[in-house]
């Protein structure tokens, strides 16, 4: 079972606990398709705007034992507002630079929801 670490949009969590996030890492569904079930070992905001200490959390959350890196959905197809992160291409850059080539980084957690 793969070990991940999940970051989420920090101007999201008044809105929003994660529930579809833990959902389909638990099931193996949207970006967590490719590994399967996976065990969630750390679920942190990106630190506020502009992102950056999204950086430093990621390294942090693979210090902790992530295996697998993904940034929420919330950053980066704007669930639940329509609303994506202005920041997070250069966010998932700097992520994957920081990482290196032995740590995936997906750019999503699921699809977003039909209302
Ligand atoms: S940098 Fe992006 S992901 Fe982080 S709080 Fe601001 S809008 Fe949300």
């Amino acid at each position: 079972m793969a070990k991940v670490g999940i970051i989420r949009c920090r101007q999201t969590e008044d809105l929003c606990g994660g529930a579809l996030d833990f959902h389909c890492a638990a099931k193996g569904k949207g970006a967590f398709e490719e590994f399967g079930s996976c065990q969630v070992v750390g679920f942190v905001s990106c630190g506020g705007c502009p992102g950056k200490r999204a950086v430093a959390r990621a390294q942090m959350l693979c210090d902790k034992g992530a295996e697998v890196v993904v940034l929420a959905s919330c950053i980066t197809k704007g669930t639940p507002l329509d609303f994506p992160c202005p920041h997070r291409e250069i966010m998932l850059q700097a992520i994957r630079k920081k990482l290196g080539d032995k740590v995936p980084v997906l750019d999503y957690t699921h699809q977003v929801p039909k209302h």
